[in-house]
């Protein structure tokens, strides 16, 4: 009786044991697939912070250097060449971080600093007709990094001396000579408007005519790669003529 009492009493530990290790097995299927599922969800929302993080950065950026280019109009009447002239001066050593914005994934090094190269081969829009044109476009757009031991910049500065490659007696008046830079282009751009448009000699708005601008948040906001004229179309961060940093379009002709 006691042999039977205690195999019965065995039999239904085993049981028991066997119960909860299936149980056991099955829990441990759910939680993890419940982890798996509360991940998917929340991976999404960690990464847009930590964008919405690196696009404050670069305002801060954009704001600390906007402030550097009106101190140094007031001292020389005119915008500085390149962006790196704005160091030691006015962005002292040290402070060489504000030329680079946390999303640019080769921070300030790629040799299209002011453009990411998947940008230029996934959109089509004229000009350019090729990704090759448009590199010879926007070559010298970017600060012409080693000046005054600025080493990288990820912001393309439009005011730039650097000879203008764009085909823009289209877009400009008269007064702008052959082989002028983009400086002397875009201040005629600004002073004027579009000449290529019906309502130009009417000046841009000096708050969104940009000198300053980082294309590196493009992926937000964008809609469809090829259509550029899209208003909504990625977002750029941008410094004014005016000094004010805006968030704007792809093209910032769009902004409202
Ligand atoms: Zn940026």
């Amino acid at each position: 009786m006691a042999r039977f009492l205690l195999n019965h009493l065995r039999a239904n530990m085993n049981a028991t044991q066997n119960r909860i290790r299936g149980f056991t097995l099955i829990e441990l299927l759910v939680v993890i697939a419940i982890i798996g599922v509360l991940a998917g969800l929340l991976m999404p929302a960690l990464q847009s912070s930590r964008e919405r993080a690196r696009q404050a950065n670069c305002k801060n950026n954009l704001h600390q250097l906007s402030v550097a280019l009106i101190m140094y109009k007031d001292d020389y009447k005119d915008l500085p060449n390149w962006l790196s002239d704005l160091s030691p001066k006015y962005i002292g050593k040290g402070s060489e971080g504000v030329f680079v914005c946390k999303s640019d994934r080769t921070q300030g090094k790629s040799d299209l600093s002011c453009k990411p190269v998947e940008l230029i081969e996934s959109i089509t829009y004229e000009p350019p007709d090729s990704a090759e044109t448009e590199k010879k476009i926007y070559q010298g757009l970017s600060d012409n990094i080693g000046n005054n031991g600025i080493n990288a910049c990820s912001y393309m500065y439009e005011f730039n001396g650097a000879v203008c490659k764009w085909e823009y007696s289209g877009y400009v008046t008269s007064s702008v000579p052959e082989n002028a830079t983009w400086k002397d282009v875009k201040k005629n751009q600004l002073a004027y408007g579009d000449n290529s448009k019906a309502n130009h000699f009417t000046p841009y708005s000096e708050t969104t005519f940009p000198v300053i601008r980082c294309f590196h948040h493009w992926r937000e906001r964008m809609v469809d790669t090829t259509d550029l004229k899209n208003p909504k179309q990625g977002l750029t961060l941008n410094v004014s003529y005016a000094g004010n940093v805006y968030e704007g379009p792809l093209m910032w002709e769009y902004t409202k």
